[in-house]
């Protein structure tokens, strides 16, 4: 029999009426014969809440690491609502179906509180049972690790929980959201982007950690690392009378070798999850960025972009860095703590700041796509303030303000909206 596992973002499970929908596609699949489990988000809205209340009873502020346990205790109820809800509307339209917890099958995670990570799931019993005909809904995001304890895989981690069942069990992986695929750039920022109809795993990747949140960034290298097909699809759909689904486009994440059409660009990202750090007046060491960017790695904190420029003051030079804004607060309080043996005159947090990105494999291969990019913006007066690059990205630091308008603008320098 072929296995299927099929994922419902919460916008899909935001209620009941809303559920009876995700159980008649879930229907349909099982209905033409197919071994499906079901991973699941909570409803829309209801992690954000969870979160605050574990803000409200003395969580550690945002800026510190979540290593609380008991966050994940809380957090984590909200998918289990929903897949109890959904496991109880199969079984009321005449379906098998029962839900898996994350400890049940089991889903084990490193100890990473709040952001832990996959190290195994069994498939074994899962596909068993699946394969005897009867439909698992796992609650998404959730995991425990081996001694028993729940643990959550960070933000969006749903779509990460559906490919790691996906990889167990070794079929493919249907992403149901509130969009018909990848698309572009953003589709609610521009009206005119346009669906991919596949993407690589690699452009996938970049786009998700550049800030397209369509997929969770762990979702998709754990894809590639274990080559699970993943398609993002519509959950906006409803089988016919004969039950059928509609022959659904969506997008497919794929080898590269898998996709015909070549693009030199295949999508702008963009994020506003960062902060932009400058220490003025560093004294002009050879070891200086050695010693900053060391307490960094040493208190964990990831640094992106990394710009450095004559300060006015000779013998010294302006080190500009970004951090994730999360991580921002504590990153400055750990430059001020060591500003004596690190030897700079100020520093100063901006966290008015985004990142706009442009991916596309064919950047290997092309010149003069960096060139598009400036002149893009410079037509547009957007100064940038710093810069990064890998092989298939640029990504450059703007104020915050022109973030759209700077995404929009590179939609069209590139003609993506024809793609
Ligand atoms: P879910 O609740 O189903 O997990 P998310 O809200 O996490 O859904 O992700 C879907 C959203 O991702 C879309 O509504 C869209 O606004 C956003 N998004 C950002 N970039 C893209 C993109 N390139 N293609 C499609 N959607 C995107
Ligand atoms: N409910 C979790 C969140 O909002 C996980 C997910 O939906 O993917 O982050
Ligand atoms: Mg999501």
């Amino acid at each position: 029999m072929t296995r299927l596992v099929l994922k419902f973002g919460g916008t899909s499970m935001a209620d009941l009426e809303r559920i009876r929908r995700v159980a008649r596609i879930v229907a349909a699949e099982a209905r033409s014969g197919k071994a499906v489990a079901v991973v699941v988000s909570a409803m829309a809205g209801k992690t954000n809440e969870l979160v605050a209340w574990t803000d409200g009873a003395g969580r550690p502020g945002p800026g510190i690491d979540l290593t609380d346990d008991e966050y994940d205790t809380v957090v984590a109820s909200g998918e289990q609502v929903t897949a109890g809800l959904l496991a109880l509307t199969l079984r009321n339209m005449g379906l098998k179906a029962r839900s898996w917890l994350g400890w049940q099958i089991p889903i084990l995670t490193d100890d990473a509180h709040g952001r832990a990570r996959i190290e195994d799931v069994p498939g074994d019993r899962l596909g068993a049972a699946i394969d005897a005909g009867e439909i698992a809904v796992v609650p998404g995001f959730q995991g425990v690790t081996r001694d028993g304890r729940l643990t959550t895989l960070g933000r969006g981690g749903s779509d990460t929980s559906a490919v790691a069942v996906a990889a167990a069990l070794g079929c493919r992986c249907d992403i149901y959201t509130d969009v018909d695929g990848v698309y572009t750039t953003d589709p609610r920022i521009e009206q005119k982007a346009r669906r991919l109809d596949r993407i690589s795993y690699e452009e996938m990747l970049e786009m998700a950690s550049l800030g397209a949140k369509v997929l969770q960034t762990r979702s998709v290298e754990l894809a590639m690392a274990k080559r699970v097909p993943v398609r993002v699809l519509s959950s906006f759909v409803e089988p016919d009378a004969s039950g059928k689904l509609p022959a659904e486009a969506g997008t497919l994440i794929c080898d590269e070798e898998e996709i015909v059409e070549k693009r030199i660009v295949s999508g702008v990202a963009m994020s506003r999850d960062e902060a932009r750090i400058t220490l003025l007046g560093l004294a002009d060491r050879v070891d200086g960025p050695a010693d900053v960017f060391t307490r960094l790695a040493e208190a964990n904190v990831n640094v992106d972009m990394i710009v450095q420029s004559q300060s006015r003051t000779e013998g010294t030079v302006n080190l500009t860095f970004t951090t994730g804004r999360r991580d921002a607060q504590r990153a400055a309080e750990l430059m001020r703590a060591g500003q004596a043996e690190i030897g700079f005159s100020e520093i100063r947090v901006d966290e008015d700041v985004a990142k706009v990105s442009v991916v596309g494999v064919g950047m290997r291969s092309h010149a003069g796509v960096a060139q598009t990019m400036f002149r893009a913006l410079a037509d547009k007066g957007i100064k940038f303030q710093a810069i990064s690059t890998s092989e298939i990205k640029i990504s450059v630091l703007i104020d915050a303000a022109y973030a759209e308008l700077a995404v929009r603008a590179l939609h069209s320098a590139y003609g993506l909206e024809t793609v």
